[in-house]
């Protein structure tokens, strides 16, 4: 039972290679799996299918006998690397990278399930520390200094790998292409790919000598100093993103970024909630009867509160403008007063006798 490859790739029995190609191309595009409308199963059909009629001689034999030989599309297919393949070239059942990769980028790692061969520059990694900072840091900010151990650029070769002086050759495992065909297994069978050259990371040539301080890799462990501007308005488990202050990139790539998530410990004045700061005052039973003006102590100084006569216990007050910073300097939030009406539970005798009096008029 043999596919039409042709109709496959909806082109005719006599179509130039360029056509195939083109064919491929589009239904490629348009089944990739990585694509929302994607669909493997044809995916995998559409490139049996190329990678028979994009050969000649495979597709001489499929014209004629109407597969492509002894390696059968027909599910039967090989499941080892070392049956041949139809020789060197000959990559039967497998994805032409070559084809591909300039369409889809670097796409393939995801369908392929594999991880990437890691090789040439790397950006470096990103870093996650944490600092605690006071409750007046968060309010004022601050300007804080931490050490952090990580990957930085080798300073005896400036992060290229090799040993100052050293002279330069050209690679002998890419033979200065800077690029190798690896064949490898995947879902789709056998599969070529043209990868960079790990060995001089693309660029064709190698040191005779790679750097006696870092092994070649550009990187050494050291301390970095990092200075830490806290921006005043920051909340409690908040993170602060410093790019390129994670580790440096190997061979010139770019650092990672370092994300501080911050601790801040909280006020025994206030409680905060976003940009709102909470207080509680206590006010005598005259106050809250008669009215008062007492004094709230803010976080940088004080203001004057109006307790109008016969404020009830609980009741809340506004002060605007005298929470928290918003962050990005757009002002300031609101402290809330609440009021807790003390009861004395000691009493001197006159004011037991003036409450007395008090009772007695029904109060
Ligand atoms: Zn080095
Ligand atoms: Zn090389």
């Amino acid at each position: 039972m043999s596919k039409d490859y042709y109709n496959l790739l909806g082109v005719d029995k006599n179509a130039s290679k360029d056509e195939i190609k083109k064919a491929f191309r589009k239904l490629a595009h348009e089944h990739h799996p990585d694509k929302g409308s994607g669909n493997i199963d044809k995916f995998k059909e559409i490139n049996e299918a190329y990678q028979v009629l994009s050969n000649e001689d495979k597709r001489h034999q499929y014209d004629q006998f109407g597969s492509s030989g002894p390696f059968g599309f027909d599910g039967a297919r090989a499941n080892n690397g070392q049956g041949g393949f139809g020789g060197s070239q000959g990559f039967s059942g497998g994805i032409n990278m070559d084809d591909l990769s300039d369409m889809f980028g670097g796409g393939f790692g995801d369908i392929f399930g594999g991880s990437r061969r890691k090789s040439g520059p790397q950006r470096g990694r990103d870093i996650e520390s944490s600092m605690n900072i006071s409750f007046d840091d968060s309010y004022y900010g601050a300007e804080k200094t931490i050490q952090l151990r990580k990957a930085i650029v080798c300073e005896h070769c400036k992060g290229d790998g090799a040993e100052p002086g050293a002279k330069i050759d050209k690679c002998k495992t890419c033979n200065g292409s800077g690029k190798i065909r690896q064949v490898r297994n995947s879902i789709f069978g056998q599969m070529a790919t043209v990868g960079m050259c790990s060995d001089c990371d693309g660029e064709g040539e190698t040191p005779s000598q790679k750097c006696t301080k870092c092994n070649g890799q550009g990187l050494s462990e050291g301390i970095e100093q990092i200075k830490v501007k806290i921006p005043a308005g920051i909340g409690n488990d908040q993170s602060l993103k410093m790019s390129g202050k994670g580790e440096a990139g190997s061979k010139g790539a770019a650092a990672g970024d370092l994300y501080i998530s911050l601790r801040v410990s909280p006020s025994n004045k206030f409680k905060r909630e976003g940009e709102n700061l909470f207080v509680t005052i206590p006010i005598s039973i005259t106050q809250a009867t008669l009215g008062d003006k007492v004094a709230v102590q803010t976080v940088e100084n004080e203001v004057k509160l109006k307790i109008p006569a016969g404020t009830k216990s609980g009741k809340q007050f506004i002060i605007r403008g005298k929470g928290m910073p918003k962050l990005g300097g757009r002002g300031y939030g609101n402290l809330y007063v609440e009021v807790d009406i003390s009861i004395p539970n000691k009493l001197t005798r006159d004011q037991k006798k003036l409450l007395e009096k008090l009772q007695k008029e029904g109060l």
